[in-house]
C-alpha cells in the first residue's frame, strides 16, 4: 500500500517509510492512498476470531508489501501479550443499546497502549532487517511517555529518551515511567516546564546531525500512521461483540488529538457500518465548535479534569479535512499554514461532508463530575474523567438514536485518582499487579533546561 502526504509535496511512500518518517517532509501527515474494503459478510465471518487474529486480518492489507503475514502475527501477539484481560478489549452492556469498550487493560492503563505496544514491536522489526538503530525521543506531561516506554523497553534496536518536567508530573504517571529499569530506557527530568521539554525535543529533531548519522531519530506521537492503524482494530472488534448489528452502530470517542476517532473513520471507510462517530471534547472544544458552528478558532489551552485531552489544535484533524476537501493538498497546505494562529472557516460542502459521519459534544468539568457520580450510583461502575466525557455524549445522542452506541473507555479510573477530590467517591485503586510502582526505586536523570546538555546525554548513552 502507498501513503501520500496531506500537503501534496512529499512523494508517496511505503508503509515502512511512512512509519519511520512520522511527519512527512513537507509538514503533512501520511494517509493511505486507498483503503481495503471489507463486505459485511466478510466482517461477520470474523466473529469467532481472537483479538490478535482479527488484528492481523485488518492490518495485513496495509503492510503486505513489506511485512509477511507471519511476522505481522508475531508482532501483534507480542504487543498484546502483556494485557491484563484475556479478551484484550472487553465489552460491557449497561442498558439497552449502551456499551462500554474497555481499552485500559494494557500496561499503562490507557488506550494508548494499543498503539504504542504495537509501534514499539513494529519499529524493532523494521530496523532489525535494515540493520539500523533507532532513538525514540519524546516529551510528555503524562500519558504518552509511559505508554511509549512500555512499548519500547524490550526492543533490541531502540533506545528511548523521554523528557518530563521535573516535579510537575503526577506521581502515578511519573512512577509508571521511572520504575522501569532497562538499559535502553532513559527518563530525563528537565528543570523546566512541559513547553521547555517540548522545545528541546523539537530542536533535536531539526538538528539531527548531533547523532552523527549513526542512528535515526524518531517521534512516536499520535500522527504516526502505525498508531492509527492499531486503533482501527477495536472498532471492528466491538462491532462483532455487539453481534454485528446490520443497521449500523455508533461510537463515542473522548477526543484530544483526533487520532482515536480518526481510526474509527477509517474503519467506516473500510466497510464497517458506522452510523455516526461522536467527537466528545472537554472544555478545550475547538473540534466541537468546528463541527457544530463552523468555528475552528484557536484559544488558550484550559486545564481541565481530563488532562489527556487538553489540546489547542488537534493535529490529526488535518487528515479528515484532506478528505472533506476531496484530497486537495494545495488547499490543505494553505489552510494549515495558519491553523494555530487564525480561525479556519470550512466551506458548506466540506462541513456537511464531515457532519455526515461526525457529531460532537462538549463536557464541562462540572458535567464530568456529575456523569461519574451518576454512573457510580446507577451501575456501581467507576468512569475515569475522559471516559465520562464520552459517556455524556452517548447519553445525549441516545435520546434520539435507535442504534447501539459504544463508548470508548480510554483510561482506567485509577490512572486519574485526583478526580475523587471532586466526586467525593472513594479513590480508585491501581490494579494489584501495578501497585509495585508505588514502592519501587525510580530511575531518572535530572538535567538543566539546556539543548546541549540533553543532546550530549543522549550521545553518551547510545555510544556507551
Ligand atoms: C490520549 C487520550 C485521549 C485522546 O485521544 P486522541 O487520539 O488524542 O484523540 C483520550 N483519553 C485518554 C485517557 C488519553 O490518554
Amino acid at each position: 500500500m502507498r501513503f501520500i502526504s496531506t500537503r501534496g509535496i512529499s512523494e508517496s511512500c511505503t508503509f515502512e517509510d511512512a512509519v519511520l518518517t512520522g511527519l512527512a517532509p513537507d509538514g503533512g501527515l501520511y494517509v493511505p492512498e486507498e483503503l481495503p474494503d471489507f463486505s459485511i459478510d466478510t466482517i461477520s465471518s470474523w466473529s469467532e476470531l481472537s483479538y490478535e487474529d482479527l488484528a492481523v486480518n485488518i492490518m495485513y492489507p496495509f503492510v503486505e508489501t513489506e511485512i509477511s503475514r507471519k511476522s505481522l502475527k508475531e508482532i501483534v501477539k507480542k504487543s498484546y501479550a502483556g494485557f491484563r484481560n484475556s479478551e484484550i478489549a472487553p465489552m460491557l452492556e449497561f442498558q439497552n443499546n449502551s456499551w462500554i469498550l474497555e481499552l485500559f487493560h494494557g500496561p499503562t492503563l490507557a488506550f494508548k497502549d494499543f498503539a504504542l505496544q504495537f509501534l514499539g514491536n513494529l519499529l524493532d522489526h523494521m530496523v532489525e532487517s535494515r540493520k539500523e538503530k533507532l532513538v525514540v525521543l519524546g516529551a510528555t506531561s503524562g500519558d504518552t511517555g509511559s505508554a511509549a516506554i512500555e512499548g519500547c523497553q524490550d526492543c533490541q534496536n531502540i533506545d528511548i529518551f523521554i523528557l518530563h518536567p521535573h516535579n510537575r508530573v503526577s506521581e502515578v504517571q511519573r512512577r509508571q515511567m521511572t520504575t522501569i529499569k532497562k538499559k535502553n530506557v532513559h527518563n530525563i527530568a528537565i528543570n523546566g516546564n512541559f513547553d521547555d521539554c517540548q522545545s528541546i525535543v523539537k530542536r533535536a529533531f531539526s538538528n539531527q546531525s548531533f547523532l552523527k548519522g549513526e542512528h535515526r531519530l524518531i517521534a512516536v506521537n499520535s500522527i504516526n500512521f502505525a498508531r492509527i492503524l492499531a486503533q482501527i482494530v477495536y472498532y471492528f472488534w466491538s462491532y462483532l461483540r455487539v453481534g454485528c448489528p446490520k443497521d449500523g452502530i455508533v461510537y463515542s470517542v473522548p477526543t484530544g488529538n483526533f487520532g482515536d476517532v480518526f481510526a474509527g473513520y477509517l474503519a467506516l471507510k473500510m466497510g464497517l457500518p458506522v452510523k455516526k462517530l461522536l467527537v466528545a471534547t472537554n472544555s478545550n472544544d475547538i473540534l466541537h465548535r468546528c463541527i457544530n458552528n463552523n468555528d475552528h478558532s484557536p484559544k488558550k489551552v484550559d486545564v481541565s479534569l481530563a488532562p489527556s485531552m487538553d489540546i489547542m489544535i488537534s493535529s490529526n484533524f488535518e487528515r479528515l479535512l484532506f478528505d472533506a476537501y476531496a484530497r486537495d493538498a494545495n488547499l490543505i497546505r494553505d489552510m494549515m499554514s495558519r491553523v494555530s494562529t487564525a480561525p479556519i472557516v470550512l466551506t458548506n460542502h466540506a462541513l456537511s461532508s464531515i457532519r455526515e459521519n461526525f457529531w460532537s459534544y462538549r463536557s464541562s468539568d462540572d458535567e464530568i463530575v456529575e456523569t461519574i457520580k451518576a454512573y457510580f450510583k446507577d451501575f456501581n461502575y467507576m468512569l475515569d474523567p475522559h471516559t465520562a466525557i464520552g459517556m455524556s455524549a452517548s447519553l445525549e445522542y441516545l435520546k434520539s438514536c435507535d442504534y447501539p452506541i459504544v463508548t470508548l473507555a480510554t483510561a482506567h479510573p485509577s490512572k486519574f485518582p485526583e478526580i475523587s477530590n471532586h466526586t467525593l467517591l472513594e479513590r480508585p485503586e491501581l490494579p494489584t499487579n501495578l501497585r509495585f510502582i508505588l514502592k519501587n526505586t525510580e530511575y531518572f536523570s535530572i538535567l538543566n533546561n539546556s539543548q546541549l546538555e540533553v543532546e550530549n546525554f543522549i550521545l553518551q548513552k547510545i555510544f556507551h
